[in-house]
């Protein structure tokens, strides 16, 4: 099988996944979106997943995004990014990221908003929450009780725009609880500050329960472009 159609019958049956999440949770069709995690996977990929209709694609490592997405610039793709962030690479991940779903500290906000205003346009924000037990650092993301601030700082920014939560089901526990913890963080941030609808959770192994506890956006990887090389 060629890779172009490889890549269709998975998105197909990533699509149709996330359909029938959406209906057995009774939320409206169309109210999830797909990002396509490609990181690992060549721009050769990315170019395919967008002639088949593909407009968010996510990435989480800085210098294979940059490269990417200066090799995919013609797309027209909305860019994600969402690996952890370093405060010294923050405003470069703005050149190319529509949207930074990892911001997990007020630390980042200042270099994120200069970052934007160079770029010349606003960047949305996710921050990103960690939905492991207390005190530990797992898969990170700011503590719940810390998430306020971030959201705060980001917010009151003039050139990011606080688009809501986004998070990592932690290893080791089911899913569907860990989700259910974020649906609460989300709804505290959206009382605050009621514009910041999005709720980015949920992967190739979990994207269901993800649905069932609200998510807005899912975030896949390994069940589109097919498994990666073990990380080092
Ligand atoms: C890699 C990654 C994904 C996609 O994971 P899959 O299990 O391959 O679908 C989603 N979110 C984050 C933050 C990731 O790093």
């Amino acid at each position: 099988m060629n890779r172009r159609d490889e890549l269709a019958g998975n998105l197909a049956a990533v699509r149709e996944r996330i359909a029938a999440a959406v209906l057995a949770a009774g939320r409206p069709a169309g109210s999830v979106e797909l990002v396509v995690v490609t990181k690992f996977f060549p721009s050769s990929d990315v170019r395919i997943l967008a002639e088949l209709g593909v407009r968010q694609v996510g990435e989480n490592r800085h210098q294979e995004a940059l490269e990417k997405a200066r090799d995919c610039a013609d797309l027209g793709l909305r860019w994600h990014f969402i690996g952890s962030v370093q405060s010294n690479k923050a405003a470069a991940v703005t050149a190319y990221a529509g949207v930074v779903e990892s911001v997990d500290r007020v630390k980042l906000v200042g270099p994120l908003d200069r970052g934007a205003e160079q770029a010349g346009r606003q960047v949305e924000c996710l921050v990103q929450v960690s939905l492991d037990p207390a005190g530990t650092t797992g898969r990170g993301g700011a503590a719940p009780g810390a998430v306020a601030a971030v959201a705060d700082a980001i917010d009151a920014t003039e050139h990011l725009v606080l688009g809501g939560v986004m998070a990592v089901a932690p290893l080791g526990e089911p899913p569907a609880p860990a989700f259910e913890r974020l649906l609460v963080v989300a709804d505290q941030v959206r009382r605050d500050h009621p514009a910041a609808t999005a709720i980015s959770a949920g992967m190739s192994g979990d994207l269901e329960e993800a649905v069932k506890y609200g998510a807005t956006h899912v975030r896949v990887g390994s069940s589109v472009l097919g498994s990666r090389p073990p990380v080092q």
